[in-house]
Formats: structure tokens, C-alpha cells, sequence
């Protein structure tokens, strides 16, 4: 990993470990910018959740300068579909800040397929 990567870094940020190797996860993607692997406590037959390497907290706290990177995540959460044979649809939801859900703050995408999701979500 790059040094510029690693100076962005959060300190005790479970996703920026994982990113680093330091804590080990079930990869199914990599490249220079995102990580994407399997999440430990699945909700449905495919969960998948795709992070930038660079720390960014949630999607409140990104900035302009993060607009091609939030782009990739998208387009990275499209090819991981595709790879996991999720042909008939999936779902990709960011959790944001208490209200929306959010546990882990380091923004991520859940790729979510394998079942019929219900509309709206709780
Ligand atoms: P959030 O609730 O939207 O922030 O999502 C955080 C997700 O991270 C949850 O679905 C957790 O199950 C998942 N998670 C937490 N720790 C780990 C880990 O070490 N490996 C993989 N997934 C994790």
C-alpha cells in the first residue's frame, strides 16, 4: 500500500485495518483505491460491502475531491454483483450516521443479493 494511503488512515478504524490486512477478511475484489470483501454477519445469501482504502467516515463527510473515488465504489459494487452471479438484481445501500443505521464509521457500500428484498427497508 502506498505511504499517502496509509498517512490516511483513522486511527482504530476496524475498516482501515482490514484495508491495511491487519485484521483478515474474505476478499472477493481489490484494486489501488477500494477493498470490497464478505461481511462477517451476512443478511442475506450475497452481503458484500465495498470501501474506499482512504478513511472517510460516511457519505456526509465526503467532499468533492472524493467524487471519482464515490464513482469507482459504484461501479466496483456493480462488477462484485456480477461476479457473485447476482443477474436477477441486488441491492446497494450506504448507512448514514445513528439515524440511518450506521455502525461502522467508514463509509461502505452493502452489496446485498441471493434473496427478493422488501421495499421499504426498517
Ligand atoms: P453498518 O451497520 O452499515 O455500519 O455496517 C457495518 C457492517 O460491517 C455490518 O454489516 C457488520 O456485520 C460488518 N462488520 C463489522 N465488522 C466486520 C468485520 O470485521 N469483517 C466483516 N464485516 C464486518
Amino acid at each position: 500500500m502506498a505511504s499517502s494511503t496509509l498517512l490516511r488512515m483513522a486511527a482504530d478504524c476496524i475498516f482501515c485495518r482490514i484495508a491495511a490486512g491487519t485484521i483478515p477478511s474474505t476478499k472477493v475484489f481489490e484494486d489501488e483505491r477500494v477493498l470490497a470483501f464478505r461481511d462477517l454477519h451476512p443478511v442475506a445469501p450475497t452481503h458484500v460491502l465495498v470501501i474506499p482504502k482512504e478513511h472517510i467516515a460516511s457519505t456526509a463527510h465526503a467532499v468533492e475531491t472524493h467524487e471519482a473515488l464515490l464513482g469507482h465504489l459504484l461501479l466496483v459494487a456493480a462488477k462484485v454483483a456480477e461476479q457473485e452471479g447476482l443477474a436477477k438484481g441486488f441491492r446497494v445501500v450506504t448507512n448514514t450516521g445513528a439515524d440511518g443505521g450506521q455502525t461502522v464509521d467508514h463509509l461502505h457500500l452493502h452489496v446485498l443479493g441471493g434473496r427478493s428484498m422488501t421495499w421499504p427497508p426498517g
